[in-house]
């Protein structure tokens, strides 16, 4: 249930809702950096990867201070990636989009939630191909929680936890053959917690249009980098190429892309625009 809110107030409540989710993701930011290495992500306070000087808060400020220091560091004036304002803006765009599909609202709170696990997991993915069990346990958790208070986009909380299930078991499936049959990991188990937790949140019937969604987009991608010649090999081997003796010293095929990241847009494509895909694409409709 959403607060009703007074007349003409929605747009001040969409905006400072953006603030809000722009400062979450500068939280994000530290998350991404932080959370993969094992590092507490309250202390040190934000210092720049590079000279260590630490951040003054008014050079901390979401998006903009990225802009009025043009991507340099203060002090040694080394670059500062671009991703940091991007993980910020799309905190903004999260939080400005719940308030104005759900209003003052747990809803809202449980959405936002939502896409900041997916940011921070997406872009782990894409620097270390791992998805922390940190954020895909309370990914799963927090889902069922959201929908067990009616505040998820699954229907019902049945949905949610029967959609857990069956995420993870068809991904654990999926895990357990691989690792038998080709000798080698096609399915990570974060990407197995992943499809758990959005089971979780858009409950079962979902799964399959965002796993669908997720593997053609990932495969266009990866075809694309291919033909374009413009494949990252993954990171490399840390003994000098030798035959990978276990989890810990996969190396991930060159010209691959980790499922993740499309696994996260996947589910977020279906929890904004799942009535106008379904629309394109009738097939899909009956998972609606
Ligand atoms: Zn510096």
């Amino acid at each position: 249930m959403a607060l009703a809110l007074p007349p003409g107030l929605e747009p001040f409540f969409i905006a400072w809702s953006a603030v809000v989710g722009a400062v979450i993701g500068s939280f994000l930011n530290v998350v991404i950096a932080r959370v993969p290495a094992g590092e507490s992500i309250v202390h040190p306070p934000s210092h720049c990867p590079r000279c260590g000087a630490r951040i003054a808060w008014y050079d901390n400020v979401p998006v903009a201070a990225w802009l009025w220091l043009r991507g340099r560091c203060r002090s040694c004036r080394g670059s500062i990636s671009p991703r940091y304002p991007i993980v910020e803006a799309l905190g903004a765009a999260a939080g400005a989009l719940a308030a104005w599909r759900h209003g003052p609202s747990l809803a809202a709170l449980a959405e936002l939630a939502l896409v900041a696990l997916l940011l921070a997991l997406s872009f782990i993915d894409l620097d270390t191909w791992t998805l922390p069990h940190a954020l895909t346990w309370p990914l799963v958790a927090l889902g069922l929680a959201a929908s067990a208070a009616g505040a998820s986009a699954a229907p019902s909380l049945r949905s949610s936890a029967v959609g857990a299930a069956v995420g993870f078991v068809a991904f654990a499936a999926v895990a357990l053959v691989g690792e038998k049959l080709l000798r080698r990991e096609a399915m990570g188990w974060g990407d197995v917690f992943l499809l758990a937790g959005l089971g979780a949140w858009l409950g079962v019937a979902a799964l399959l249009p965002v796993v669908l969604l997720a593997s053609i987009q990932g495969a266009a991608v990866g075809i694309a980098l291919l033909l374009l010649g413009k494949a990252q090999p993954g990171p490399a081997p840390r003994d000098g190429g030798a035959a990978p003796a276990d989890d810990e010293e996969w190396v991930p095929p060159r010209n691959a892309v980790p499922f993740g990241p499309f696994l996260a847009a996947a589910a977020l494509e279906w929890l904004y625009a799942g009535g106008w895909i379904a629309r394109l694409v009738p097939m899909l409709g009956a998972f609606r």
